[in-house]
């Protein structure tokens, strides 16, 4: 694979600079059988900086959690060296297994099988609450779920 584009595949353009290991981490990238290329801080006129994931295969990404972590990425699906898709992302109205509830009385703290499932409050601030007991989940609490 070279470095400056890709035959085949999906490349993950204008991540804000320093997320690319957690979208990396999150898409569950090291599962994937081909190349994969994390490039940090990469010069963009638009941001500034900004990280570029490509995978030269065609897989199933999870949209949902992609947008959550910033849905200022695009999403280019290249084929034969040309790009022939767009993907454009948007803070999901639903996580599920995304985050964790912190709150120890909640009914997920106690029934382990129940998903963790987070509905948007409030897109502006990005706010989720758990669709049980209605805990506003932290910033970034995304890295909870991380094995
Ligand atoms: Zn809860």
């Amino acid at each position: 694979m070279k470095i400056d584009g890709i035959e085949n595949g999906i490349v993950l353009d204008h991540i804000k600079a320093g997320r690319s290991m957690l979208v990396y981490r999150y898409l569950g990238l090291d599962r994937v059988k081909s190349q994969v290329a994390m490039i940090q801080n990469c010069v963009s006129h638009k941001m500034g900086k900004k990280d570029i994931v490509k995978i030269s295969e065609n897989i199933d990404l999870d949209l949902e959690v992609l947008g959550y972590i910033d849905p200022g990425i695009t999403v280019n699906y290249i084929k034969d060296g040309k790009q022939v898709r767009k993907a454009s992302l948007e803070l999901p109205e639903k996580l599920r297994n995304v985050l964790r509830c912190r709150n120890p009385r909640c009914i997920t703290s106690t029934e382990q099988e129940l998903p963790h499932i987070f509905r948007l409050a409030d897109r502006e601030r990005r706010q989720y609450r758990c669709i049980y007991c209605d805990t506003i989940a932290k910033k970034d609490e995304i890295r909870s779920m991380l094995p």
